[in-house]
């Protein structure tokens, strides 16, 4: 199976240097040069994995992985300028799985790309059949065990997060930003309430293993292997 790779890269020469590289490691890329036609692609075809500019004339690459995350986990690699520190930080912060600095040669992205799919397979894949999980953002459903979960607002947003980076620790004050709309309104208790119910709900469908790891003193996450 070749993995479908969307470039999203406004410099021609660029993207013609990835494009090439990944052709010859035997991925299928396809290159577009603005954060529009990405989305437009997203909603048309299976993508395996993007490669995703920071600095787009149309959008920048941070606002757009934001658009992507609401409806997809599809792994997404930053393309950052030198020296733009911060950038890495917030690109892995709001859902990017792994950043390059420009410039950059075409095998170090290579290498990035094999590892970032291999880590997706190995987690999505990790008992051979269907996931633990399955999320149909259309219905604001999740199923699990192939069981629909009756969830709330917030801990239907609270469990997609977690789905979409099974593994990663959410503190509670992330996860308030992340689903609550009027974070400061609410107290990390809140957080802790709807992840007490959450559990309850999962433990109803299969009572082991609690897929919700308590990381004491730090947050939450998804436990990796389901
Ligand atoms: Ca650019």
């Amino acid at each position: 199976m070749r993995p479908n790779i969307l470039i999203v890269e406004d410099e021609p020469a660029i993207a013609d240097t990835i494009h090439y590289a990944l052709e010859t490691e035997g991925c299928k890329p396809l290159v577009v040069h603005a954060g529009a036609p990405a989305l437009e692609i997203l909603q048309k075809e299976k993508i395996d994995l993007i490669i995703l500019d920071v600095g787009l004339p149309d959008i920048t690459g941070f606002e757009l992985c934001k658009q992507i995350r609401l409806t997809s986990a599809v792994p997404i690699i930053f393309l950052t300028a030198r020296g733009q520190e911060i950038d890495r930080v917030v690109g892995l912060e709001i859902g990017g799985d792994d950043y390059v600095v420009k410039p950059f040669s075409p095998r170090e992205l290579t290498a990035r790309v094999k590892a970032v799919l291999r880590r997706m397979n190995s987690s999505q894949v990790s008992n051979g059949h269907r996931p633990a999980f399955e999320v149909l953002p259309d219905k604001r459903q999740i199923r699990y065990c192939g069981t629909p979960l009756e969830l709330s607002r917030y801990e239907y947003d609270i469990l997609a997060t977690f789905i979409q980076r099974p593994g990663q620790v959410f503190t509670r004050e992330r996860l308030m930003e992340l689903v609550w709309e009027a974070p400061e309104a609410s107290m990390d208790r809140t957080v802790d309430a709807h992840i007490k119910n959450l559990r309850a709900k999962l433990r109803a469908i299969r009572p082991e293993p609690d897929p919700i790891i308590t990381h004491r003193g730090t947050g939450y996450a998804l436990r990796e292997a389901l």
